[in-house]
């Protein structure tokens, strides 16, 4: 989550934890009472960690959690144990794992996604190609809001997928003759990173055409 004033960092729980945003040092609050100490056997209040990553990974693939980022943490104070880790009062966030873009990419910064919380915007992983040209927050700006690093998470099941092959003739280079090629700015990028780069130049281009047939019409329809 990045804060209203963009001047802080802090991570959204899943669940009940949904109405609060922590930083990266956080106590564990009980929305249900005040009354207790958090965690109480009697709630099911508290931070909650897996002690296996791969468990947390797997939590993912349910569509209520797919948008959460990995949290690496040491919990400290009063604990329960639970059947797949520990339910605790303190963490600390020691690092941030990200998944991929929604189109399967490798994310590159992090995207105001809406349905952020009075004072909070809700961000997400997005990759280079899906940001275009909207104002992002880099994942390097992030580590240095929190204090916690922050890297791409490579275990997860994604690893298995990859973006097919381009359709036949999609990637003609008698389209492109070589001249072209060496003056475009993604000459050396692959044609996945390249398409998007393309497809907006000639967007710009199709705009200032129409533009300029719309004034030469004015001048030409005048009596
Ligand atoms: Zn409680
Ligand atoms: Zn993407």
């Amino acid at each position: 989550m990045l804060s209203a004033d963009g001047t802080a960092v802090g991570f959204n729980g899943v669940a009940l934890g949904r109405s609060q945003v922590y930083g990266a040092v956080a106590e564990a609050v009980c929305v249900q009472s005040t009354r207790h100490r958090c965690p109480s056997t009697w709630c099911d209040c508290g931070f909650y960690c897996f002690h296996d990553a791969d468990q947390a990974r797997a939590l993912a693939c349910d569509e209520q959690y797919d948008r959460s980022v990995l949290l690496e943490v040491l919990a400290s104070g009063r604990y329960v144990s639970y059947e797949l880790g520990l339910r605790y009062q303190r963490q600390t966030v020691r690092s941030v794992r990200i998944g991929r873009c929604r189109c399967g990419r490798t994310p590159a910064a992090l995207d105001d996604v809406g349905g952020g919380i009075v004072g909070w915007r809700r961000l997400e992983p997005v990759c280079r190609e899906c940001a275009g040209r909207r104002a992002v927050l880099s994942l390097e700006t992030f580590g240095a809001l929190s204090g916690v690093p922050m890297s791409v998470d490579e275990g997860n099941g994604h690893a298995a997928m990859a973006p097919l092959a381009p359709l036949a003739g999609a990637d003609d280079e008698s389209r492109f003759p070589d001249v072209q090629r060496q003056e475009s700015p993604g000459a050396d990028m692959s044609p996945d990173a390249e398409i998007p780069l393309l497809t907006a130049e000639v967007t710009l281009l199709q705009a200032r055409l129409d533009e300029i047939q719309r004034r030469l019409g004015r001048l030409t329809d005048r009596p």
